[in-house]
């Protein structure tokens, strides 16, 4: 007997379930009896407890208000400040999504907005909150996301039918084991899939940007990899080294879920996009197409922090706040009824940041860690975060004093935002005169910040919501629209330019640079880090040309690299973290970083906490317990 036969032996007859479904590991019931609908709550609150599943109840087609009507209705209930954008209807599983820039207001005293139209049109309402940047990239993702709502039912159900499949290996025989597709003893395209008897399952899908070749995609040769066999896919956060790979899996026929919260997914789909624009600019053939990041997003199922969720028959995850970008999470593995769990850190900051709360640190079981390394040299110390902040300004005064310019280049995500935040502050109290640009996609990154503050720091949602002062939006940036306006700044007199990309492979920090590297006035700020192989990296070991389309570059500007204000732990947070982590992991594998790092942090976890550890090469396969 299904999950589902047996929850509905358990309803009342006169409930008149007409149809049901999965979403994932959710179960819908949907009625024909609206007052079932209306009141039935007890019900089914009794029936979560009895069952631990989620279960929802929605009306069946047959009993709501038609479409237009119920458009209109909510146009009608919904107050003037609540400022919708937006009205979806999604008829296949009876749904109204309002997009508003003032929830609170949409949502209304107590729910009240929303009960309304519950008992007018028995739809069932939901406020989501817009950004109040405009942004059109994140206005499409929203859009796919509703366009095709029959799809989406039945993809939800199909994804909720594995999940509660019945066991094969009846939980007699237990074991799980980890082989290494990419990110072993370097930096990019991270790629884990953990096995079980009853799953496979990846953990990140990321390129190498710094890499040239083949190097900079994950090894799907592998023996044990097949497409057709992966269960789920979990995203830890949005960076191209963690999920930029992701599309080209359905380009060969994937089309299974993808967790991940919901900013990783509209951030990723922005920074997969932009990926395809910097390989044909390139020109270099992009490995897959806009159609397939699409898909990515069709199939994505998201999750808040502390969310629990069934993924496979003996799978269950909870994502964590990591501390690294907005969205970013630690996955926690709960495998065969807490037979074996596993935390997986991705990337992450211990401390706490302008923009983000530090990374989550206590569990309730954690046997295997498996940990970054990103900076984990034993002289991988950074200086205080405030004290790269005051120099960061320092640097900026110094250069405009001189009447040169400021090029910060930015990953777009994560460091752009703490940069702005701390120029916006600066811009505010004064220090910095100049106008500061923004180019490339840092902005539409920004409005997906602006839409997501609960993932956001203490104090920033303190900002916004209750002193109305959004540093985004303050009007301390001015965003660089195209060609011309970047003709003007690079002609122009002194400024700041935040730029994309990060590590100077491609986009307009590379633009800026060759107009900027001449003049020794000029200055150049690194605050993210610089793989190896890209020009980043080049530079700052202190190489002073470069050639790009054929054209030799004298470099003469002077350059810095703030390592303070970085998204990632330095050596001493990393050995903190597993000092402070509860509970204490009996193994830890060390990923996500050079060579010698991995095997630096493997050495210092094992000295000071006596647990096993190791740092395995690509290609590698553990074995968990
Ligand atoms: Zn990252």
């Amino acid at each position: 007997m299904t999950v589902i036969e047996k929850i509905l032996e358990k309803v009342p007859r006169d409930a008149m379930i007409s149809s049901t479904s999965y979403e994932g590991a959710n179960i819908i019931l949907y009625t024909k009896n609206k007052r079932f609908y209306l009141h039935g709550s007890d019900i089914i609150r009794r029936l979560v407890e009895d069952f631990k599943k989620r279960i929802e109840l929605r009306s069946d087609s047959s009993i709501r208000m038609d479409a237009e009507a119920t458009q209109a209705f909510v146009k009608k209930t919904m107050p003037t400040d609540a400022d919708i954008t937006n009205i979806f209807l999604e008829p296949a599983r009876g749904l109204v999504v309002i997009e508003s820039k003032n929830p609170g207001r949409a949502i209304g005293k107590d729910g009240e907005n929303l009960k309304k139209i519950k008992e007018k049109t028995y739809w069932t309402a939901f406020v989501r909150r817009e950004s109040t940047i405009q942004s059109k990239i994140t206005q499409n993702i929203r859009k796919v996301l509703y366009e095709d709502n029959v799809e989406r039912r039945k993809f939800l159900h199909k994804v909720g039918e594995r999940i509660y499949e019945h066991k094969k290996s009846n939980g007699k025989e237990m074991w799980a084991r980890l082989s290494m597709f990419g990110g072993a003893r370097q930096v990019g395209r991270s790629c884990f899939l953990l096995q079980t008897p009853e799953s496979k399952i990846l953990l990140d899908c990321g390129v190498n940007v710094a890499a040239s070749n083949s190097d900079q995609y994950p090894i799907l040769t592998a023996p044990e990899f097949d497409i057709q066999d992966i269960d789920a896919v979990i995203i830890s956060h949005a960076h191209l080294d963690h999920a930029g790979f992701l599309p080209y899996l359905f380009k060969y026929g994937y089309n299974g879920p993808i967790y991940c919260t919901a900013p990783t997914r509209d951030v990723m789909a922005l920074l997969q996009l932009d990926y395809i624009k910097v390989s044909h600019a390139q020109a270099k053939n992009a490995i897959y197409a806009a159609e397939d990041i699409k898909q990515v997003v069709k199939n994505t199922i998201t999750l808040d922090y502390n969310e629990v969720t069934d993924i496979t028959p003996d799978v269950r995850i909870t994502l964590h706040n990591a501390g690294h970008i907005l969205g970013s999470s630690m996955v926690h593995l709960h495998i065969g009824d807490g037979w074996h769990n596993v935390l997986y850190t991705g990337d992450f900051k211990t401390k706490a940041t302008k923009l983000l709360n530090p990374g989550h640190w206590t569990f309730p079981r954690v046997e295997t860690l498996i940990t970054e390394s990103t900076y984990g040299a034993p002289d991988d110390i950074m200086q205080p975060r405030e004290k790269s902040e005051k120099e960061l300004v320092k640097l900026i005064k110094e250069t405009i004093k001189r009447k040169g310019k400021v090029l910060i280049p930015v990953l777009g995500v994560g460091r752009a935002q703490e940069v702005m935040v701390i120029l916006e502050e600066a811009f505010r109290k004064e220090k910095i005169k100049v106008p500061i640009y923004v180019d490339g996609m840092v902005w539409d990154v920004t409005a997906i910040h602006n839409a997501y503050p609960s993932f956001l720091s203490k104090e920033i949602v303190q900002q916004i919501f209750y002193n109305n002062k959004d540093p985004f939006t303050s009007g301390a940036f001015n965003e660089v629209a195209g060609y011309k306006e970047r003709q003007a700044i690079i002609n122009g007199g002194p400024c700041v330019v935040l730029a994309t990309s990060g590590m100077l492979v491609g986009g307009p920090s590379v633009e800026y640079l060759k107009n900027f590297c001449d003049d020794k006035k000029n200055r150049m700020v690194f605050v993210c880090y610089q793989g190896v192989g890209s020009l980043g990296n080049t530079l700052q070991r202190g190489e002073r040309k470069f050639i790009e389309g054929g054209i030799t570059y004298e470099v003469n500007l002077d350059i810095h690299t703030l390592a303070g204000l970085s998204g990632h732990s330095d050596r001493n947070e990393f050995m903190d973290y597993v000092r402070k982590i509860s509970p204490m992991p009996r193994k830890i594998i060390v990923v996500h970083g050079e060579n010698s790092k991995c095997l630096s942090m493997a050495s210092g976890y094992h000295k000071e906490f006596h647990v096993e550890t190791t740092a395995p090469r690509n290609l590698d396969a553990i074995r968990l317990r």
